[in-house]
This record gives C-alpha cells, sequence and structure tokens, in this order.
C-alpha cells in the first residue's frame, strides 16, 4: 500500500496510522516529507520495512512540516481569530450537533465548517486527488464529501446556517474577515 503516492510501508496498519495523523491534521498527507524520513529509521530498526522514494525538493519538504506542525496556527484557528476579533461569541466542536461541527455561534444559530482542500475535496488545485493510487484514494476522499453533504442537510434541517471556509480562502485575511462578517449578520 502507497501513502501518498511515494511512501510504502510493508505493514498495512502503518500506512492506515500515518493516514489517520494527517487526516485529524487536516492536510494533505505528505510525498516522502521529512516528517515520514524521520521515523522510518525507526520503523526500520523495529524490523519493519518501509521504501521511500523522495521526489520533494528541500523547500517542498519545510512547507510540508511547517503544515503538520501548525495545528494551531492552521485554517481553524484563523477563523476562530478573524471571529474573536469581530466581537461573536462561539462554541468549539459541540459534541450535541451532527457531526461535532467546528464553529459553532449559538446566538446566530450559525455554523462554520472550516475544510482543508484534500480531505474534503475541493476543486481547487490543493483539493486534487494524488496522481497514483488513484483506485485507492478515490473512493475514500468521495466517503468524505458524501460524509460532508449529510452532515450539512443535518445541521440545515436542525434551522443551523451553515458556512464553509475552505484552506485555499484562508489566504487573503481581509477578504476572509470580511465573508464572515456578512455570514453571522445574514438573517
Ligand atoms: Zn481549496
Amino acid at each position: 500500500m502507497k501513502l501518498g503516492g511515494s511512501l510504502t510501508f510493508a505493514v498495512p496498519q502503518l500506512n492506515d496510522w500515518f493516514e489517520s495523523q494527517f487526516a485529524q491534521l487536516d492536510v494533505a498527507p505528505p510525498d516522502g516529507s521529512r516528517f515520514l524520513n524521520r521515523y522510518s529509521g525507526a520503523f526500520m530498526r523495529n524490523g519493519l520495512k518501509v521504501c521511500r522514494m523522495d521526489t520533494r525538493t528541500p523547500e517542498q519538504r519545510r512547507k510540508i512540516m511547517q503544515s503538520v506542525k501548525s495545528k494551531d496556527t492552521g485554517p481553524e484557528m484563523l477563523v476562530r481569530r478573524i471571529l474573536h476579533r469581530l466581537g461573536y461569541r462561539f462554541r468549539l466542536h459541540r459534541k450535541d450537533l451532527p457531526g461535532r461541527p467546528d464553529i459553532v455561534l449559538p446566538r446566530h444559530r450559525k455554523v462554520i465548517l472550516v475544510h482543508g482542500c484534500f480531505w474534503h475535496a475541493h476543486g481547487c488545485a490543493k483539493g486534487r486527488p494524488p496522481k497514483s493510487r488513484k483506485d485507492y484514494w478515490l473512493p475514500k476522499l468521495q466517503e468524505n464529501v458524501r460524509r460532508d453533504r449529510t452532515k450539512l442537510e443535518h445541521l440545515e434541517a436542525l434551522g443551523w446556517q451553515v458556512m464553509v471556509v475552505w484552506q485555499c480562502e484562508t489566504k487573503d485575511v481581509e477578504v476572509l474577515a470580511a465573508r464572515l462578517k456578512d455570514f453571522v449578520r445574514k438573517v
């Protein structure tokens, strides 16, 4: 089984584990990043076979590492900081709502979902599935999209208005702030 196109673990459970780590962080799994390179030595010492073929430049690897480490500075944190700056009160990951939505504004009865482009299959450049192992990735990503749609429909059926913020839409903070403001104010 291959992970992200260029890393193969001989033990399938390891692929699943690595994949779940990146799914949790909502960033695309890397192709042979420094992160994986660092740990492959340990796996091999423990008798687990790891084959890798790193085709990334050092600069690309550095960026991937940053995105993996930066859970608290990622898109969701940015949205939270903007909302806070705008003076809106919100709750996080409310367990009593379908799919534990990322950000909930109870007073406005609104929900904001922050989606990583890769795992939620956005139609942007970052949202493209890996070129290799399409038979593996496509069903997985399609299932995520299906789950997102169900979650959104449930929330709307319960009377919540939902806004999706994509990772790629968090580049321009001012534009994003204006959109968030419009959404929260909208009746
Ligand atoms: Zn995107």
